[in-house]
């Protein structure tokens, strides 16, 4: 008889490829397992071989050798060499139409090199991002695969059957070709990143402007957490400022250290935003000021040098509603600036990107997860060719809506003293789009004066140029 072989395998059994495993084989899937360090195999069968049907390898040759055709393994491994080192030796196995599925936290432009190099030898690439972090790999990630359609009626109900659950629909869709799943990964680690940071400017204020302490603050966020503001970042904010540090018995978030740290897919998002030129100064305040956050030095210096800051003005009457309204604007324009940088990536690398889909497969088994999510799946069904999610008609009126209030808040936190990159930049971006006329007619004239770079005018068509200097 032919021994059994498996429709999948794991390559790499670190926490996300070992709870990737274990959902893939809880689903019925028979899931071949290889690890470059044998215990990490031997562990994963001792204690979850039971879950499931695993066929574990301690060579790669018995690794290939123990999948059905066409092969399909994914690699789970150190994100940059080790992903290149493990394809490398998968490749010299495989064979024409097996797939390599890399669901690890690639940079899309390596996913594109790797497809391109993969397909002359026949073999398919699917850089798929993966996210939810550990929980989300064992329990029902969100999935974001690229590559070939071919290769995904292969792999396309297998990761349906371990994903994330949205109102019955699994959180995976095929997004387009070679590097757009790990491209949309990396736009929802952004809007991550701002998601976070609006949070944290929220906190500061109620705790510096409104007096409040942390456990006081958890009540407040809990109660946005039954509104519009409902999702999983703002559930564990709550649970995160209700803890208390068992050492100390003082608020879990007065004894961590205030710098924040970060991996660089926040960093990507901004980088490639900027040679795309599209503006995401939500995103990028909130990667600066995780950044400034790990300054020690220049904070010491710049504070001693400072001398007297003011101290907080008096919160206006109803606070805790305006920073509300103030997180849930910035929080559109967030989205509103990812959206946009999904876009021109997609016009750029030629995807053919479904911004609805993008929403619907962030509703569940990701960071970013919240109700809000709905509204941007129903904005992209109103109008799939939106020019922005600030244009759609649910949208703009909720953010006109709380726009008073968005200003009394950057407003109170400018004259307190309280940083709010996040919120001041949100309003920023949101009155430039809507002010009749922008400063940028100045710039055009000093453009002009300086480098004889042309300018347009507003009461009739061509190129113009003023001879300054006979003016002066
Ligand atoms: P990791 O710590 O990033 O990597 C460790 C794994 O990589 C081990 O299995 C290790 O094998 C293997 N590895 C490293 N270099 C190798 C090489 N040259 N050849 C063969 N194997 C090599 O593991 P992880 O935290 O589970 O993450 C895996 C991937 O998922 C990464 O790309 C990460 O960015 C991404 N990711 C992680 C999270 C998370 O929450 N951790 C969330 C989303 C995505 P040995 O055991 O032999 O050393």
């Amino acid at each position: 008889a032919t021994p059994q072989q498996a429709s999948i395998g794991v390559v790499g059994l670190a926490v996300m490829g070992s709870n990737l495993a274990r959902n893939l084989a809880r689903h019925g899937n028979t899931v071949a397992v290889f690890n470059r360090s044998p215990e990490k195999t031997r562990s994963l069968i001792e204690q979850h071989g039971g879950e499931g049907t695993f066929l574990p390898s301690e060579r790669i040759e018995d690794f290939v050798a123990s999948l059905e055709r066409p092969r399909t393994a994914i690699v789970m491994v150190q994100a940059g060499a080790g992903t290149d080192a493990v394809i490398e030796q998968l490749a010299e196995h495989f064979e024409e139409g097996d797939i390599i599925v890399d669901g690890g936290n690639a940079d899309f432009r390596d996913t594109i090199r790797r497809e391109r190099d993969l397909a002359r030898k026949g073999l398919n690439f699917v850089g798929t991002g993966i996210s939810g972090g550990e929980e989300g790999a064992l329990n029902g990630p969100s999935i974001m695969p690229g590559g070939s359609a071919q290769a995904y009626e292969k792999l396309g109900p297998i990761l349906e059957s371990i994903a994330a659950q949205a109102e019955g629909e699994p959180c995976v869709v095929h997004l387009g070709t070679d590097g757009a799943g790990h491209f949309v990964k990396m736009v929802h680690n952004g809007i991550e990143y701002a998601d976070m940071q609006l949070i944290a400017e929220a906190y500061d204020l109620l705790r510096k402007v409104s007096g409040l302490e942390p456990p006081a603050i958890a009540d407040v966020v809990e109660q946005w957490n039954e509104g519009d503001l409902e999702s999983f970042l703002i559930e564990i904010t709550a649970e995160v400022l209700r803890h208390t540090d068992a050492e100390t018995g003082k608020p879990f978030v007065d004894v961590v250290l205030d710098a924040a740290g970060q991996k660089g897919t926040g960093t990507w998002t901004v980088q490639n935003a900027l040679s795309l030129g599209i503006p995401v100064g939500g995103i990028a305040e909130a990667v600066f000021a995780r950044a400034v956050s790990s300054l020690p030095g220049q904070r010491a210096a710049v504070t001693a040098a400072a001398g007297e800051r003011p101290s907080p003005v008096a919160a206006p009457d109803g606070f805790a509603d305006d920073v509300r309204a103030a997180l849930y604007a910035s929080k559109v324009v967030a989205y509103a600036q990812g959206f946009d940088l999904l876009v021109a990536g997609a016009k750029e690398f030629d995807w053919d990107l479904d911004l609805g889909a993008v929403a619907k497969i962030w509703r569940a088994g990701c960071i970013i997860r919240a109700r809000f999510l709905d509204r941007i799946v129903e904005a992209y069904a109103r109008d799939p060719q939106l020019p922005s999610l600030l244009a759609d008609p649910y949208f703009a009126d909720a953010v006109a809506k709380g726009a008073a209030a968005w200003r009394r808040v950057v407003s109170t936190a400018a004259l307190s003293a309280v940083p709010a990159p996040g919120f001041s930049a949100a309003l920023a971006y949101y009155d430039s789009l809507t002010s009749e006329r922008l400063p940028a007619a100045l710039i055009q004239g000093q453009r002009d004066f300086f480098g004889a770079h042309t300018y347009k005018r507003v009461d009739k068509d061509g190129i113009f140029h003023t001879l300054w200097s006979a003016d002066r």
